[in-house]
């Protein structure tokens, strides 16, 4: 999962990128309102976390431009704590959850956790196919009764492929959802992750088209 983290307090922006890296997501981060919404425009995130009182343009006018250019990214506003009014706008332009600062990381972590599911409209915190558990609480994998320890990346990889059963993906798609803006891969670099995970989950999990991508979930 790849997330956008639009805040301009660099102190904050900087605890919370390192514990949403180490809860397995890929984090870009924006300073003020014109860098966010140009990321927000240009780069696909599974999720947007996105405060409100930003330098060049609003968190509001940010959220409304992209709303009306139709871009649908779940998004979750950080407002002044007890401003209620804010909370409001923020609905109102478009927002999927709100956050009244200041708040403490394991209830962000949470939220965006039941955001991310309703967008995928997964009902259990855990993604099972077989024997292969995924559980996003704890960050653990299963595989029949086993524990099995993960790179992040590797964890970021399965977890994409489970969220997104029988549907072919691009490696560049892929790439795009696990990676963090400056890290840029190349294509060769998610096939190598690839056959690491099939090492691991078991060869007839993750078939190949060939010259379209991945599909998980479906005999090679
Ligand atoms: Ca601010």
């Amino acid at each position: 999962m790849r997330l956008l983290l639009v805040e301009d307090d660099l102190a904050l922006s900087r605890s919370l990128k390192m514990d949403l890296e180490s809860a397995g997501y890929a984090v870009d981060t924006a300073t003020d309102g014109e860098g966010g919404e140009f990321l927000g425009m240009t780069e696909n995130y599974d999720a947007v976390i996105l405060d409100l009182g930003l330098p060049k343009i609003s968190g509001l006018d940010v959220l409304r431009r992209w709303r009306a250019a139709n871009n649908s990214v779940p998004v979750i506003v950080l407002t002044a704590r007890d401003a209620w009014h804010e909370k409001v706008d923020g609905f109102k332009a478009g927002a999927d959850d709100y956050l009244g600062k200041p708040f403490h990381i394991q209830e962000l972590l949470a939220r965006l956790q039941a955001l991310l599911k309703r967008a995928y409209n997964q009902s259990q915190s855990a993604l099972q196919i077989e024997g292969l558990i995924l559980n996003e609480e704890q960050q653990a994998v299963i595989i029949n009764g086993e524990a099995i320890n993960l790179t992040a990346i590797e964890y970021r990889l399965l977890r994409y492929l489970m969220l997104h059963p029988g549907k072919v993906l691009s490696k560049a798609h892929l790439g795009e959802h696990i990676y963090e803006y400056e890290a840029d891969p190349d294509s060769n670099v998610i096939e190598v992750y690839i056959n690491r995970l099939r090492k691991i989950v078991g060869n007839d999990l993750i078939a190949t088209r060939r010259g379209q991508g991945y599909v998980f979930g479906q005999k090679p």
